[in-house]
């Protein structure tokens, strides 16, 4: 009886609370009034799950959205040590004949960054990255073309990268031979007269901007517009591109690199 006894309390204390009382209904009408019941209550708890499913699938999908600030957040403290210290992880324990045989199957790079050629600003070295962590797309003066967002785009779609940086650096030879085309007003001969030919705008935009100071200091301030150009265009010339950073999947940002303290900056 003490177990029956026990048993039973619970329903009593949940009839209770729900408003019933059992000796003034008949029994087809306490029987429909527990279904009844039983229904709002599984009514409650239904929506109470949806909600919850809900809030677990927007956080889940808002952590895809902002995965890209720690990549940003990656990158910089990378830079961090080597503008501090010179330090090099990427030669250490980052890079081993484990990880290259893991490379040789499949590659998930976190971020892509579009660059210019000059020796001194290789991004593993100066994020401090292992082999197959940064996609890189490099070419004197950090340009644009018609090729350059297929690459992009591979990396980002089919790989899986974050963000993509488009870093400009100091002394650039390639806007500073803008910049010295521009001013003589003649066509550079060659092939490189193409690339003189895309950085012109911004050396353009500069100047027209106001641009002042000695021949270097202008020159830097054509570098930072070439920056932005560039990262214009990349969301010009894809479409892709543009509608993974604009939904947030993708981040999208400028940085331009010191050569002399070594470190890099975001833009805007
Ligand atoms: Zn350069």
């Amino acid at each position: 009886m003490d177990c029956l006894g026990q048993k039973i309390a619970p329903q009593g204390t949940l009839l209770s609370v729900i408003g019933f009382h059992k000796k003034r209904y008949s029994t087809v009408s306490i029987n429909k009034f527990v279904i009844v019941s039983i229904k709002k209550i599984a009514s409650v708890l239904f929506l109470f799950f949806v909600f919850n499913a809900q809030v677990a699938f927007s956080s889940g999908h808002e952590a895809a959205k902002v995965s890209s600030p720690p990549v940003l957040q990656s990158l910089l403290e990378g830079n961090k040590g080597f503008a501090q210290k010179g330090e090099f992880r990427t030669l250490g324990q980052k890079n081993s004949l484990q990880r290259r045989a893991e490379l040789a199957i499949k590659q998930n790079p976190f971020a892509v960054v579009i660059t210019c050629s000059d020796s001194r600003v290789s991004p593993e070295i100066i994020f401090d990255k292992g082999h197959g962590e940064i996609f890189v797309v490099r070419v004197a003066g950090n340009i644009v073309g018609p090729h350059e967002p297929g690459s992009v785009e591979y990396a980002v779609e089919h790989l899986g990268a974050k963000l993509v940086m488009v870093l400009g650096h100091e002394r650039c030879g390639a806007v500073t031979a803008t910049y010295d085309a521009h001013l003589a007003g003649g066509k550079v001969e060659g092939n490189i007269g193409s690339i003189v030919e895309a950085i012109d705008p911004a050396v353009t935009a500069a100047i027209s901007n106001g641009a002042t100071g000695i021949k270097a200091e202008i020159i830097e301030q054509c570098i930072v517009q070439n920056i932005r150009l560039v990262a214009s265009e990349v969301e010009t010339r894809s479409p892709i591109l543009k509608e993974a950073i604009a939904s947030g999947h993708v981040q999208l940002v400028k940085a331009y690199f010191d050569l002399d303290n070594g470190k890099v900056s975001v833009i805007d």
